[in-house]
């Protein structure tokens, strides 16, 4: 019998068959200890798993995990020695990068190490500016039309307004979202929103107990609609994008990555080689200044990175 991952906490994992409305309480079978692939050793939030269930209830589980079926996407995180990576949650319709306008300000930087973590994940992604009735002016800034352009949807918001949250509905009415971003931004006032009835209620407890002296970690699948969820876990939410290899940072980029074949070099970085289409695309105003900047800055913090390992 084929289910969903709706919720992960320590080694057991309530599994949701969704046609029928029913869960049942799973814990993976010794074969995950053998897979090959250590991304597959366990499942998390979002998995679609075969599971077998028991006549009836041993050791207070109902059945258990004996697959995975193979992600369509799945989001990783760093551990905290930053040389290691978890799998958080998988075939994620769309993660929607969290910034606020105002308290703290934006930071495309930050939003663009995102996009690039959404880029080689192969993540659907979609950016929310929240807290726009803090806005003097009408207007953002030019910026947000630089990714609209790219083709990433962009979407103003406001909790203490009811702006842009019918929009923000309308984009997670199917399949697994994802509303992650820094701390302080709204994604918890923008989550009370979307999310139904007392759902989050329990979730909100769980969160609070997750952030103390425990290191287990609790994700679920909050129900959103038939077919929608809500990835969430504090680690969810949090979620920092983990460092890449330097000589990816230019597949995080739609436009580098697209304008990239008629370099002369296929290695190609970018910075300072010679007849580099990217630098002739800046001047050409084919690539923005601004994502260019933020394009080499990320390549350097890379490099630190891997040069301090
Ligand atoms: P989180 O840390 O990202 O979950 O952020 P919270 O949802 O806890 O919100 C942080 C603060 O920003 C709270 O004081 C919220 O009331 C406030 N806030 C959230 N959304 C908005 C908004 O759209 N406009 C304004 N003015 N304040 C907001
Ligand atoms: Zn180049």
């Amino acid at each position: 019998m084929k289910g969903l991952v709706t919720k992960t906490h320590n080694r057991f994992y309530e599994i949701t068959i969704v046609d029928r409305g029913q869960t049942y309480l799973c814990s993976p079978k010794g074969i995950f200890k053998r897979k090959e692939d250590p991304e597959y050793r366990l499942p998390v939030v979002g998995d679609e798993v075969t599971i077998e269930l028991l006549k009836r209830k041993q050791r207070g589980v109902d059945g258990y995990i004996v697959d995975i079926t193979p992600r369509r996407n799945s989001l990783t995180r760093a551990l905290t020695d930053k040389r290691r990576q978890r799998v958080m949650a998988a075939n994620l319709a769309q993660l929607f990068i969290v910034s606020a306008v105002v308290k703290p300000g934006l930071d495309w930087g930050f939003i663009d190490r995102y996009l690039l973590t959404c880029e080689l994940a192969g993540i659907p992604c979609a950016i929310v500016l929240n807290k726009i009735d803090l806005l003097e002016g009408d207007r953002v800034d030019a910026l947000p039309s630089i990714y609209r352009d790219l083709g990433y949807p962009v979407i103003e918001t406001s909790v203490k307004k009811n702006l842009g949250i019918d929009r923000l509905r309308d984009m997670t009415a199917h399949g697994i979202s994802l509303l992650s971003g820094a701390s302080g931004v709204g994604k918890s006032s923008l989550i009370n929103q979307l999310v139904p009835e007392a759902n989050l209620a329990t979730g909100e407890v769980d969160q609070k107990r997750g952030t103390g002296k425990h290191t287990t970690t609790y994700s679920a699948l909050v129900p959103l609609g038939d077919d929608a969820w809500l990835a969430d876990s504090p680690g969810l939410r949090d979620f920092a994008p983990p460092p890449v290899e330097p000589d990816q940072v230019r597949f995080g980029y739609r436009e580098i990555t697209e304008a990239q074949g008629h370099c002369r070099f296929s290695t190609c970085l970018h910075d300072s080689e010679p007849e580099c289409a990217i630098r002739e695309g800046v001047s050409q105003g084919i690539v923005t200044e601004h994502r260019y900047k933020s394009y080499l800055a990320v390549l350097d913090e890379m490099r630190e990175f891997h040069q301090s390992r």
